[in-house]
């Protein structure tokens, strides 16, 4: 039977598919809406609010750069400037680029704005959306949100230290379990060129068994081998040389201080010697933060030391489990960053300006087991819902919701609907304590009626002393 309608339905269908294709975001990209909106809202404060206790002051940066900014810090070479960046002419020919990421814009501003002649470090923090033009089925975002921080000025490793232990505290404080530091040095311009040579020579007797972007690593940035996630590559990962063996004195001494900080902090590090970091700026330095998913074993032993408080929850463990093992001996890269003693100076600087730095993937730690959103300071819970009757009423709406503004009375109201029951039925349903009524006699008279839904009770205040009533009540 429904067969026969479809001959006529069928091109209808079709444009409307095609007004829909045209009526979505662009691929990769997406809204943030409703309670989204407020999860990113809430971590963005929490990160900020730690962020300033630490000692970092806001910046923000425009999200569209000259092109160059990116080309000779990010490097011309890497994925992220030769492929990823969405880069284009304006109609004056200027070439701009929307912002793959946010270190080179900031120093960009503290070297524009001469902020050499601060008190250093000059330490910043940063939120907002970043682009890339990635395959979306790769499951990355082509707009993605970051939170992160710099400190220009300094290149003591207290400096790195410090860092680290924000990002690591930030991802803490919204209830990321089982974080783990992955730490490396790439060394500097004194040692690492002969690390270079040494890796250089030991993936050249496997060159034909590299992938094709190896190859190119192989004569434009050799230390991007060692992060290609090729599994043939992966093999010849293990046995690369080490650059910890390279390292000059300062470079060593300066690796060894940041890990005693961390040791005196109790942050869980490892140093991992494959930790390249896919920027070309990056000097000593390099860290990642993972959440670290505990094989089967541990877990089995840390259900069983903890099962007397986790016996009320028992339909959340078994669902946790359920997670644990899809998810099973996969680490997640929530943040990560480092030193760049030599970004000042590609980007033009006269001066040396070493810094360190650091960003937080908002849109993995938001779905990161564990996360809880913090509340943001914008959500109001509506406390009243206000309710008008008659056109001589909704003229004074404005009046009456201002008042309410003024005493900082959060509500909720639907100030396009004329009936009363309309707005009673929507009131009831939205379960808000109190309603305020405001009829036309009302209306004339100044007041509104006030009233309690839990007691049924009511009252009639002027609009005046609205918010001394409900300071009263
Ligand atoms: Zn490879
Ligand atoms: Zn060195």
């Amino acid at each position: 039977m429904p067969r026969k309608k479809t001959l006529h339905k069928k091109p209808e269908k079709k444009t409307r598919a095609k007004k829909a294709a045209t009526l979505t975001t662009p691929r990769g990209m997406r809204d943030l809406l409703h309670n989204e909106y407020f999860t990113y809202q809430g971590f963005f404060e929490k990160a900020a609010d730690i962020a300033l206790y630490y000692g970092f002051q806001p910046i923000e940066t425009p999200i569209l750069e000259k092109e160059e900014v990116f080309a000779r810090s990010v490097g011309e070479e890497t994925d992220i400037v030769a492929k990823e960046m969405y880069a284009f002419s304006t109609k004056g020919r200027d070439r701009v680029a929307l912002r793959p990421e946010g270190t080179a814009g900031i120093m960009r501003s503290y070297i524009e704005h001469g902020m050499l002649s601060l008190p250093q470090p000059v330490m910043l923090y940063y939120h907002g959306p970043f682009f890339r033009h990635e395959r979306p089925q790769h499951g990355r975002a082509r707009q993605f949100w970051q939170f992160g921080f710099e400190m220009f000025g300094t290149d003591q490793s207290v400096a790195d230290a410090l860092t680290i232990k924000l990002t690591h505290l930030i991802l803490e404080e919204v209830g990321i379990k089982n974080l783990c530091v992955l730490i490396n040095s790439i060394g500097d311009d004194q040692c690492r060129p002969a690390y270079i040579k040494e890796l250089v020579a030991y993936y050249r007797k496997h060159i034909n068994k590299l992938c094709t972007h190896c190859r190119k690593r192989l004569r434009v940035n050799p230390l991007r081998l060692l992060d290609c996630k090729n599994k043939h590559c992966a093999d010849f990962k293990k046995d690369a040389p080490e650059i910890v063996g390279f390292l000059c004195e300062p470079c060593k001494r300066h690796l060894k201080e940041v890990l005693e900080y961390l040791d005196t902090m109790e942050i869980a590090y490892q140093i991992d010697h494959t930790l390249a970091r896919g920027l070309d700026y990056y000097t000593r330095t390099v860290f990642e933060i993972v959440s670290q998913v505990e094989k089967n074993e541990v877990n089995e032993n840390k259900d069983a030391e903890s099962s007397d408080s986790d016996t009320q929850k028992d339909q959340g463990a078994d669902k946790k489990t359920d997670q644990k093992e899809a998810v099973e001996e996969e680490s997640l890269s929530l943040g990560g960053g480092g030193r760049y003693d030599n970004l000042a100076r590609a980007l033009g600087s006269k001066r040396d300006i070493p810094a360190v730095g650091a960003a937080i993937g908002v849109d993995r730690v938001t779905k990161a087991p564990g996360f809880s959103a913090p509340t943001p300071r914008v959500v109001k819970r509506p406390k009243v819902y206000f309710i008008q009757v008659g056109a001589g009423a909704k003229f004074k709406s404005f009046e009456v919701i201002e008042a309410l503004r003024m005493a900082r009375i959060p509500i909720a109201h639907s100030i396009s609907k004329d009936t009363l029951s309309a707005q009673l039925g929507m009131a009831e349903k939205a379960k808000i304590p109190h309603i305020i009524i405001l009829g036309q006699k009302e209306a004339n008279e100044d007041a509104v009626i006030v009233r309690n839904m839990t007691t049924r009770s009511q009252e009639t205040v002027p609009i005046a002393k609205i918010g001394e009533y409900f300071k009263k009540h």
